[in-house]
């Protein structure tokens, strides 16, 4: 009898984790996920504790315990049954920064962005390498024919845009449509801000999501040329504008929070809202930062 309480103790027990502990975190088990239904949400999942878990020990002070829950959740995103983003990833690097451990941070950046630039999401544990929204090729061509629908692409370059409201084949086999060009078939850093995902498409059966006029093989034939009205490729070029400057600014906040901890502001958010106010402070820091430098940082 004994025996059999112990037994139902320590199952209990190993079913409970220790996130106040290193050893505690680092041996959390990857979990095995069954896949989420529909909009499920991810809070009852150890990856989502962990990272609250993170925000309480950086506020208690406990920047080592909060490295490694967040260590512990890139560890198990991958096998998660919601797919995290970059940036959820990118939170360590953060934490490794303010912690000062800048190397170990730049070496965790790079994991992230190579995995990222190789897959850009990651779906029920799989790895997607192309624009396919939660397919893969082989899928795409075993059940749908190899035909992809493209979206109306609002948000994306003016070579991109070319490519809006058809359908095409992607491995060329269904010649009725034209075969689908890399550039929006794959994540391309030179197209990195361009939103452009493609359905897989039944003939057929599916109907297009944006209206066409004559036969839909007629018009995925259309001629080439960018439809966007003038302020919808104004509001990409603002975004472009404004994703640019921030990270240009994050680049520079980084950069003196690591050479010049003494002039640094707290946060970044606190140098957006300085920079943003071009407050006297803000102007100071400029000069001051040019002259440790040795160069002004915004200038090129
Ligand atoms: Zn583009």
């Amino acid at each position: 009898m004994l025996e059999f309480i112990k037994k139902v103790l320590t199952k209990i027990s190993s079913n409970k984790y220790d996130f106040e502990t290193l050893e505690g975190i680092q041996n959390i088990p990857i979990p095995k996920y069954k896949p989420l239904q529909g909009m499920s949400s991810p809070v009852n999942n150890v990856e989502y504790i962990l990272q609250k878990k993170a925000t309480e020990h950086k506020k208690n002070g406990r920047m080592d315990l909060a490295i490694a829950c967040l260590r512990k959740a890139n560890e198990i995103f991958p096998y998660s049954n919601f797919a995290w983003l970059e940036e959820d990833y990118m939170r360590l690097v953060e934490y490794l920064k303010s912690n000062r451990q800048f190397e170990e941070a730049r070496k965790e950046e790079q994991k992230i962005k190579e995995m990222f630039q190789y897959s850009r999401a990651i779906f029920e544990g799989k790895r997607i390498e192309t624009n396919i929204v939660g397919l893969s090729e082989k899928d795409v061509i075993d059940v749908f024919g190899g035909l992809v629908e493209s979206f109306d692409l609002k948000c994306c370059c003016e070579e991109c845009a070319k490519y809006a409201k058809r359908i095409f084949s992607i491995d060329g086999k269904d010649k009725r449509f034209p075969m689908l060009p890399d550039c929006i078939k794959y994540y391309n850093n030179n197209h990195k801000y361009c939103q452009t995902p493609l359905n897989a498409f039944l003939f057929g059966v599916d109907e297009p999501r944006w209206s066409y006029s004559g036969n839909l093989v007629d018009w995925s034939n259309r001629e080439y040329k960018d439809e966007r009205s003038k302020e919808q490729k104004e509001s990409f070029e603002n975004m472009i504008r404004e994703k640019e400057e921030t990270a240009k600014d994050k680049e520079f906040y980084d950069l003196i929070f690591e050479k010049f901890p003494e002039i640094a502001p707290k946060s970044f958010g606190g140098y957006r809202r300085m920079k943003a106010s071009n407050s006297e402070n803000y102007k100071k820091l400029l000069l001051k930062a040019e002259e440790l430098l040795g160069y002004n940082f915004y200038a090129n």
